[in-house]
């Protein structure tokens, strides 16, 4: 079944509202499209939670820190309707940029503390960026429900943190990071690797795995960082951004597993950003 794209505001809410009259919840999983299995999953966990789905493509120019990568973003709209036809979605939809951000457009969602460190002192602004256009996405559907990735995973504690504190009558709920079988993260920006380099790029995840493992035993923190530069190096990765052991609540950094704890890391191969996070169990004592 094709699935109708809405490209204005008017036509999501006049759908929403013969919804909400019929007393159906509303799921919504925002994206910026260059849909991949990952964002699938987001989807078949809206379909199976809620009445109706809305999944939103939208590339927010206002989360890009640098100009280039906003330009070299996939997009491909035909692709993404085609993966998502399986997943019988009640609508697309794919607001232009000037109803989402229209001339003398002057407000900013901000959430602090989370933000500070590790996406956010690498990439300033990236996160007023996604917290503004993800509340916009939230008033816009009036969502009962959304659906994010823990790939994203300073994202999904700021987007819970805001529906928090602006009390949002939205749940937002975390899903599974979905991973190539060599352990890779999927994601839209993998699209721009040579076929090669996503072979080198699992490597990152299976040496943050690795240093995981060692962690929980006990292995002082700064060695295992150190022996996972060495390899990202030698499998040519260029600069390693993070790849830290923090706590999983506060983000603060640990030497050791001694609650629980998140590995994250963001490293470049050629020319790309890689992002990946995982749970770290808490040290045997
Ligand atoms: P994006 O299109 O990259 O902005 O991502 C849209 C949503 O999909 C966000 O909530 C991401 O966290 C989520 N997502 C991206 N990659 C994955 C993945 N590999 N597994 C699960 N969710 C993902």
């Amino acid at each position: 079944m094709t699935v109708p794209i809405l490209r204005n505001l008017a036509d999501l809410r006049a759908l929403r509202s013969t919804w909400v009259q019929a007393g159906e919840t509303v799921g919504l999983v925002p994206t910026m499209g260059a849909l991949h299995a990952g964002h699938l999953s987001l989807v078949e966990a809206a379909k199976h939670d809620c009445d109706r789905v809305v999944v939103t493509i939208f590339v927010n120019p206002k989360q890009f820190n640098k100009p280039e990568d906003l330009e070299n973003y996939p997009r491909t709209e035909k692709d993404d309707a085609r993966k998502l036809a399986p997943y019988d979605v009640d609508a697309i939809f794919v607001p232009q940029a000037d109803e989402i951000y229209p001339e003398g457009y002057a407000t900013t969602v901000s959430v602090s503390g989370v933000t500070d460190v590790l996406e956010g002192a690498f990439r300033p602004g990236h996160f007023d960026g996604v917290a503004t256009v993800v509340a916009k996405l939230f008033m816009m559907t009036g969502a009962d429900r959304a659906y994010f990735g823990e790939k994203d995973y300073q994202q999904l504690m700021l987007v819970q943190r805001m529906a928090r504190d602006l009390n949002m009558p939205i749940d937002v709920i975390g899903c599974d990071t979905v991973r190539e079988t060599s352990g890779l993260a999927m994601s839209s920006r993998n699209l721009r690797l040579t076929p090669e380099a996503l072979d080198r790029a699992a490597v990152l995840n299976r040496q943050m795995r690795a240093a995981a493992e060692a962690a929980r035993i006990g292995t002082p923190w700064g060695n295992l960082r150190a022996e996972a530069l060495t390899q990202l190096a030698a499998a040519g990765f260029g600069e390693v951004e993070y790849f830290d052991l923090r706590c999983a609540t506060t983000l603060a950094p640990l030497e050791t597993p001694d609650r629980p704890a998140r590995l994250l890391a963001a490293a470049w191969m050629e020319g790309i950003r890689l992002i990946d996070n995982i749970a770290v169990a808490t040290i045997e004592t």
